[in-house]
């Protein structure tokens, strides 16, 4: 799933590539998908963008499904959720797309959910203040990360404190794992077992992973609006499961844990003490 890292990128190639091209034939839920959320009528959707110029792109949070792309359409704003690909003129259409925008030039951009996304088409105004943080802004700081730590249940585990609920915008299961890993903390640890050293430890891998995995154009494991895999090597997800722990050379592990699978290294990252 895309996430904070990989709508960066996304916004950042929309901004370069696409705006002032106009939006000439819109089509939505060409190919309908169970988990493909919409605002309202899909049908709807042509009326509120045709014609219509890309005038801006960001990465936010969303109204609520976070790890959004936004792309502002004059006074229409669209809110994805998915991946989103762009092809030049004359290029094969993907198989399956739930939102397709062809513009003036014939081009053309194309979303296709994979497990599951939000495709929104909203009025700009509509659009919800967010007031939580990016952890890539500076207003994500150390005494904010505190905050949100004391304002959080002391019997969570950091997987749960960091990619359920919403608390840090973006913030998921994908990139926790590496987030973890490099904090060198097992994603089952409870926020109350840590220490000062390992809570700063923890922001400080947030802010670091983060910006890493944006810089380098996202993820290993996800695609940017070329269709490029992004620079960004992952140390535990499915892709890099077969090769060694990058520290200590051991077998990285998965399991399932909280309605998702979690990645570590059992000797970088050591479980809890169970009583
Ligand atoms: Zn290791």
């Amino acid at each position: 799933m895309i996430e904070l890292p990989e709508t960066t990128v996304l916004a950042d190639q929309i901004r370069k590539n696409l705006i002032g091209k106009q939006i000439t034939n819109v089509q939505a839920n060409t190919h309908p998908h169970k988990f493909a959320w919409y605002t309202g009528d899909p049908g709807n959707y042509p009326a509120m963008l045709t014609g219509k110029k890309i005038t801006g792109s960001a990465a936010g949070a969303g109204s609520g499904c976070g790890y959004s792309t936004m792309i502002l359409c004059e006074d229409t704003l669209l809110e994805l959720g998915t991946p989103i690909r762009y092809y030049p003129k004359g290029s094969r259409l993907p198989a399956k797309h739930q939102l397709l925008l062809t513009f003036d030039d014939d081009s053309f951009i194309s979303c296709t959910v994979k497990m599951w996304g939000a495709l929104f088409c909203i009025p700009a105004t509509a659009f919800p203040d967010d007031k939580k943080p990016s952890p890539l802004t500076d207003a994500f700081d150390e005494r904010y990360f505190e905050q949100l730590c004391s304002a959080s249940p002391k019997n969570l585990s950091l997987k749960a404190l960091l990619a359920t609920e919403q608390r840090i915008p973006g913030l998921g299961n994908g990139v926790l794992q590496d987030i973890l890993w490099n904090a060198a903390l097992h994603p089952k640890r409870s926020l109350l077992s840590l220490n000062d050293k390992e809570q700063l430890r923890l922001y400080q891998s947030i802010k670091e992973t983060l910006k890493a995995m944006a810089e380098q154009g996202g993820r290993d494991t996800e695609k940017d609006l070329f269709g490029k895999a992004g620079g960004y090597p992952t140390v535990c997800s499915n892709t890099a499961l077969s090769r060694p722990c990058p520290r200590c050379g051991g077998k990285l592990i998965r399991q399932s844990y909280l309605g998702g699978a979690i990645y570590f290294c059992p000797v970088c990252q050591p479980e809890p003490y169970k009583k």
